[in-house]
């Protein structure tokens, strides 16, 4: 699978002091296989690992990283960079009423889309809107965006199958004028695939309406496919920007690498639901972790500033990431943290590769458990928390008994400790360095 693809790319370099054209080139065909199984178009794919390849030979290895860690670095920010490596928002600027003009095959979730924009302009923008369907071919689906435009209490502009999509869209058009629209949403047709007439259609529709925005809508799980249909789309049409539909899905996110390499064009949103809520801006940094299977290291991130005094975690941090020096006052301070961030699992979950250390993290989490731990540390000595190799069997009796619990429980505590002392070692070499990185600056 991925992740051990890339487990293996890191264990191929290791003990390697900078990276070399013969190591890189074996770690980089386990690359390329994990961005093909990530769905990412083969041309890209290949033209990615060239550029790769040329940023990463001879270079030095920095800090505690190992050369493939360095490598998957490189892999990580070359991808971000390729799918833009910010979030380009939507253009509006425009004489009112800004024109939307949604395109794409059928199915790709051009109707659902126009309904989550059209929230959140409304919600988050104040932008006073207007929908209109132009797809004259199935009732259906004018009706379905009437049902949305109900639902989000939104202005519909009525249409039916009777009409041409041109004559719809500037009698929308008009109307969003004449009643002060700041956003007009042309809702099309679209095929099972490709052909002329469609491409005729919504190129007539484009010239008539003008608008600021053309948005080509696709379905990320479709793939490979969706090159073929982005290269098509982005040919007929000066399209401004992409979205990416059923992210929540189990697609790979290689289709936005493709897309956004074929059309040049900005991904700026992602469905990720079939409810009216379900579209997020687009981060290329998040989807280069998703295709890199590393967790969603980055609202990871967020979660801890949130929650954590940051120069707290930093200062922890720093000692796990050096795999020294962790010590048992690090431990309950751990624990305390993780409680605060609502349970050590929840956070795990978002670590790559993190599973096994969910049950640990269960079992120390509970509030219980939590005060437990923290009653035998106190009842230790300052030098013991440091040194915990000092608790002899006399010192446990003693603390023990101060901590009114059994020298049992005192074992398993100092058990737990050497266990999470061990994987704090182990994810040092992973998530929690790039964590450690990003925090920092
Ligand atoms: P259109 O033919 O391009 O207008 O596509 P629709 O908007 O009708 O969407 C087709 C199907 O995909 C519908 O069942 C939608 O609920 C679903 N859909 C659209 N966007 C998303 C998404 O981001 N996530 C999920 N899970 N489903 C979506
Ligand atoms: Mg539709």
């Amino acid at each position: 699978n991925l992740s051990g693809r890339l487990g293996n790319v890191v264990k191929t370099l290791r003990g390697n002091a900078r990276l070399t054209e013969s190591n890189v080139q074996d770690a980089l065909r386990d690359v390329r296989m994990a961005l093909l199984e990530a769905d990412v178009a083969l041309p890209v794919v290949k033209q990615f690992i060239a550029d790769v390849k040329e940023r990463a030979l001879g270079q030095e290895v920095i800090g505690s990283l190992t050369p493939g860690q360095a490598l998957i670095g490189v892999v990580y920010e070359e991808l971000t960079k390729l799918m833009g490596a910010h979030n380009d928002a939507l253009n509006l600027a425009a004489v009112p009423p800004a024109v939307i003009l949604m395109a794409g095959l059928q199915g790709a979730g051009k109707t659902t889309t126009s309904g989550k924009l059209a929230k959140r302009l409304k919600e988050e923008h104040r932008k006073k809107v207007l929908l209109v369907s132009a797809d004259v071919y199935r009732p259906a689906a004018i009706e379905q965006l009437k049902t949305l435009a109900a639902q989000l209490d939104v202005e519909w502009f009525p249409s039916d199958v009777t009409q041409r999509p041109v004559e719809i869209a500037l009698a929308a058009l008009d109307h969003a004028k004449r009643h002060f629209h700041d956003v007009l949403i042309v809702d099309t047709a679209g095929r099972l695939a490709i052909d002329e007439a469609m491409m005729a259609e919504i190129q007539a529709l484009h010239a008539a309406i003008k608008p600021v925005e053309t948005l080509f809508v696709v379905d990320a799980m479709q793939g490979q496919d969706a090159v073929n249909t982005a290269q098509a789309f982005g040919a007929a049409l000066p399209l401004t920007g992409v979205v990416l539909t059923k992210m929540d899905g189990d697609a790979r996110g290689g289709a936005a690498l493709s897309v956004r390499h074929v059309t040049g064009k900005p991904i700026k949103f992602i469905g990720v639901g079939e409810k009216l809520t379900g579209l997020e801006p687009f981060y290329p940094d998040r989807v280069a972790s998703r295709i890199l299977d590393m967790g969603d290291v980055l609202s990871l991130i967020e979660d801890v500033q949130k929650t954590v005094d940051e120069a707290e975690a930093l200062r922890m941090m720093k000692k796990v990431k050096s795999g020294k020096g962790f010590d048992l006052e690090d431990f309950k301070l751990q624990i305390q943290q993780m409680k605060k961030m609502g349970g050590m699992s929840a956070l795990l979950d978002k670590l790559p590769g993190a599973g096994q250390l969910t049950e640990l993290a269960n079992n120390q989490a509970s509030d219980k458990a939590v005060a437990r731990i923290e009653g035998i540390i106190n009842s230790m000595t300052p030098q013991e928390r440091r040194k915990p190799e000092l608790l002899k069997a006399s010192r446990k009796r003693r603390i023990a008994a101060g901590a009114g619990v059994s020298v049992q429980e005192v074992n398993r505590l100092l058990n737990q400790f050497e266990q999470t002392q061990k994987m704090m070692k182990q994810f040092s070499k992973g998530g929690m360095a790039k964590m450690m990185r990003s925090m920092k600056g």
